[in-house]
């Protein structure tokens, strides 16, 4: 598990993981920002020039991010919500900062946040990430055949899912098939929606 560059590699598409703000929380522990009562701007540049910045405070266990987000062409929207923060001893005394994921039923434990129109865990990111950019089934379906084929797997995605290839590493399988669930998901969801507007527009027709 490592710092914002394994964040990126996992996170695949280089498009939209460069416009990432991430919170790392070892650093704001190593700044002695996250005892209660603290309250600081965090900004983010590129080249001298300032790409992003948002408030946080803290409170008991308790990170409180605010800050303004438009999404694409939309208004700007104030943002306001608490990070909850978990502690684990270490070895050698003293105990180490954790996020828990804000996103909604989530709640991992992790050491790095990521900006988007919330902070949120990698994983969380990459769902949304997944959703933003497969909303047309069909494209869905031709990542989920691209992933079976890396896999080594029958290929059709209504085919069932087939074991792990020898010499890929677990984690790999595991991240592979979990974006294969992820497309076959959107895939269905996909056409049954079109199913559903074909019934309407059949039931319209009195058919
Ligand atoms: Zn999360």
């Amino acid at each position: 598990m490592g710092g914002i560059g394994s964040g990126r590699r996992y996170q695949g598409g280089k498009d939209t993981t460069d416009e990432y703000r991430s919170l790392d929380v070892r650093k704001l522990q190593r700044d002695g920002l996250l005892s209660p009562g603290r309250a600081f701007g965090l900004n983010w540049t590129r080249n001298g020039e300032t790409l992003a910045s948002i408030q946080a405070r803290t409170e008991a266990d308790r990170l409180i991010l605010k800050y303004r987000q438009r999404s694409q062409g939309g208004d700007w929207q104030a943002m306001e919500y608490p990070v909850r923060l978990d502690w684990t001893g270490c070895t050698l005394g003293g105990r180490r900062a954790w996020f828990l994921c804000p996103a909604k039923g989530c709640g991992r434990r992790v050491a790095i946040l990521y900006g988007g129109e919330v902070f949120a865990c990698r994983h969380c990111h990459r769902l949304v990430y997944t959703c933003q950019r497969e909303s047309d089934d069909g494209r869905a379906a031709r990542r989920a055949g691209t992933l079976r084929e890396r896999l080594g797997w029958r290929a059709g995605i209504l085919n069932p899912s087939g074991t792990k290839p020898k010499g890929m590493h677990w984690r790999t399988y595991k991240r592979l098939t979990a974006e294969h669930e992820a497309f076959v998901g959107l895939s269905l969801a996909g056409m049954a929606a079109r199913l559903g507007l074909m019934k309407r527009q059949l039931a319209g027709l009195g058919a």
